[in-house]
């Protein structure tokens, strides 16, 4: 069963995510006035500043705020007058997302007079839901060494029903915890913590501490089928357990048993995609489709942190967000980041934000497919192949939305001829990178199932004096930054539907706080909006659907661009 199988070469998701919030859900800012037929900065910014304000407290998947996202955006849709796409004729389709926490009211684990504490003392951890975990209560545990000790590992039924402690030593994303299939040695055992790995802990502990977000397949588990809990524990933790510490411990040293339990407790998020369809205009390529993406969520609610403060050590430290890792300023940078807050700080006082508004990230994507749909409903002349636009939840927590939609797509997924998908649409200009040219463009994608494609977005952007340099780079295979595999066409790409993937680019405050409408580039925002909708259209006016000339992925094959 591959859930168990799953713990042995366990790798940790490298996504970042936040604590939730319980703070109350106002009304967002009624839109002042309609938006033109024309795609407008002006209607850009009165869009975003519905989708990104703070009262959507970062529309994180499956919360009040992301629900209010995409109200606004179905409203809008009606208003626009486009086809319900979603489940049973609305706009919505559910995607079953379910959120598991541990039960944290009855997490306290004992050993003998000593007690575990949840988040303290241990880490359970637990990487698919669909297999039952092995209750621990009650199991006495075994120490049986690392990598270098298996040969001294007690006998596979020794171990049944025990609690075996391993010691990892691993460092990276990659927990190294050994192979617990049912077939092999450990295949009885009731759970099994994983210790030595302080790196790996301190990198993900509030991973660890996150809700985990998974879609709930309706996977057929055999009766009978389960797996061992997985606690990750610190290594000051072994001497609560054993009465001396790690490195005195030999394989087959044993502790007392184990009293109390971990469990997880499932929500149901009720998150969902909004899809809607503008239907072409001519009756036969009308039932073919130009698909259209960007992800109706975000971050969420973070703990507090000085906006400028934040923005101003960003800045220096790290100029592409949560893509670079924090560091320690050094003299010279501490003093760059000093004289940035005093700069601020006689502009306005400090202000406390804990809200990544995702304005960039990707309400820009979001509002742009808005205005995309406006100017083409609103033209007078339809595109021949019908638009199908699709907003996907659960993108930072994994692709969920576009995953769920590609394998459960609500028009035949073989007439979507294509898939344009937009994410962070309104900033990468020189006042975010020096260097960058104002018609700055990220493209990703965009030949790797059909040069055609590839050719077409040039040929729009040329024709259509758009004015974009197109960047190429982090498309190139083997790109330690991965995009392709990052964002919701790869969900589109794995099923062989030819993608073009358009980014503004990175900036300082990609998934932080500061993540804010003020920083958009309005005037680039609307150039580049114009772009993607007539690249849209572009292909959906096609007398042939884009040509896949290159070879089809295999959809399950892990993605590494
Ligand atoms: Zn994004």
């Amino acid at each position: 069963m591959r859930g168990t199988r799953l713990v042995a070469v366990l790798t940790l998701p490298l996504v970042a995510a936040c604590g939730g919030s319980t703070t109350t859900v106002t009304e967002p800012p009624a839109p002042r006035s309609a938006t033109t037929a024309e795609i407008t900065p002006t209607d850009l910014r009165q869009r975003i500043s519905v989708f990104a304000d703070d009262s959507m407290q970062g529309r994180r998947t499956g919360t009040p705020g992301n629900a209010k996202g995409n109200a606004y955006i179905v409203s809008e849709l009606g208003r626009l007058g486009l086809k319900p796409a979603g489940d049973g004729g609305s706009y919505l389709q559910k995607v079953p997302l379910s959120s598991y926490a541990p039960d944290s009211s009855r997490a306290t684990l004992k050993v003998g007079s000593g007690e575990l504490a949840l988040w303290t003392d241990y880490h359970p951890y637990q990487a698919e839901f669909a297999v039952p975990a092995r209750p621990i209560g009650g199991s006495s545990l075994v120490y049986i060494g690392g990598p270098a000790d298996s040969a001294a590992v007690p006998p596979r039924e020794a171990l049944r029903g025990k609690v075996v402690v391993y010691h990892s030593g691993a460092t990276g994303n990659n927990l190294g915890a050994p192979d617990v299939s049912p077939e092999g040695r450990l295949g009885l055992i009731s759970g099994i913590m994983v210790t030595g790995v302080d790196t790996l802990i301190a990198t993900y502990a509030q991973v660890f501490r996150t809700p985990r977000v998974v879609v709930k397949q309706n996977q057929a588990i055999p009766p009978g089928v389960t797996q061992p809990r997985l606690i990750i524990l610190p290594s000051a933790s072994v001497p609560k357990l054993f009465a001396k510490p790690l490195d005195q411990l030999r394989p087959g040293d044993t502790g007392p048993a184990l009293e109390g339990e971990v469990s997880f407790d499932e929500r149901d998020l009720g998150a969902s995609n909004v899809v809607a369809v503008l239907e072409g205009a001519d009756p036969a390529l009308r039932r073919e489709y130009v698909a259209l993406g960007a992800h109706n969520d975000a971050i969420g609610i973070v703990p507090a942190v000085d906006h400028d403060s934040l923005r101003a050590y960003n800045t220096v430290m790290r100029p592409r967000g949560a893509n670079d890792a924090p560091g320690d300023p050094d003299a010279g940078q501490a003093a760059r980041i000093r004289a940035m807050v005093d700069s601020m700080r006689k502009l306005r006082p400090a202000r406390l934000d804990s809200i990544v508004n995702g304005a960039d990230d990707d309400g820009s994507g979001s509002m742009a497919l808005l205005e995309i749909a406006e100017a083409a409903a609103k033209s007078g002349q339809r595109p021949k192949r019908s638009l199908l636009f699709v907003w996907h939840t659960g993108e930072e927590s994994g692709l969920q939305g576009s995953r769920w939609f590609t394998e459960n797509p609500t028009v035949p997924r073989d007439s979507i001829v294509a898939q344009i998908n937009v994410d962070m649409m309104g900033r990468g200009g020189p006042r975010d990178e020096a260097t960058r040219d104002p018609g700055y463009l990220q493209v990703i994608g965009s030949r790797r199932l059909s040069t055609e494609l590839g050719d077409l977005a040039e040929a729009v952007n040329r024709e259509g004096s758009h004015g974009f340099t197109f960047d190429y780079s982090y498309d190139a295979d083997g790109h330690p930054d991965n995009f392709y595999c990052r964002s919701d066409h790869y969900m589109y790409a794995r099923h062989g539907i030819p993608i073009a993937f358009f980014s503004t680019g990175g900036h300082r405050d990609y998934h932080q706080v500061t993540d804010e409408i003020e920083y958009l580039d309005f005037d680039k925002y609307a150039r580049a909006t114009t772009f993607v909708g007539a690249v849209a259209r572009g292909v959906a006016d096609l007398d042939h659907r884009p040509v896949v000339d290159k070879p089809k992925p295999d959809p399950e094959a892990p993605c590494q661009q």
